[in-house]
């Protein structure tokens, strides 16, 4: 099971699609991934779920399942062949900026929609129209 099976397993199905959602690239290192999850509920303790959209799978990831990942990943990361160094990677590292994305339908109820800076372009598709390229917001 890689790190990102482990991400998709502990979603929770929601029908909600109010809320920022992260589109999720698997080609990203799971590092790089974790650190942006984790920055984002670090910079506000009000903050109990993440909307994520990860390949077909989208869901909600809650505050509680992003402190078990985390602490998970941990003893993944010391594990000498995966290495430490990823861990590195600050969530303010330019090359993982976020940048906001919005569905080009009027009143589409995707909500606000952040992905990576390099996140592969056929990734950035409307959650609620799959044939729909997203736009920089
Ligand atoms: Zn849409």
């Amino acid at each position: 099971m890689t790190s990102y099976d482990h991400l998709i397993s502990r979603l929770e199905a929601t029908a909600a699609t109010d809320g920022p959602a992260l589109i999720v690239d698997i080609e990203e290192p799971f590092a790089c991934t974790l650190a942006i999850i984790e920055a984002w509920f670090g910079a506000d303790d009000e903050r109990q779920q993440l909307r994520m959209v990860v390949g077909d799978q989208v869901g909600v990831l809650t505050r509680d399942a992003a402190g078990a990942l985390s602490a998970a990943e941990d003893v993944d990361m010391a594990d000498p062949v995966f290495g430490g160094s990823q861990r590195s990677l600050v969530p303010g590292d330019p090359q993982y900026a976020w940048r906001r994305f919005r569905c080009p339908q009027p009143g589409c109820s995707a909500g606000d929609l952040y992905a990576i800076l390099g996140t592969r372009a056929h990734l950035l598709r409307c959650p609620a129209h799959p044939s729909v390229t997203l736009v920089p917001a």
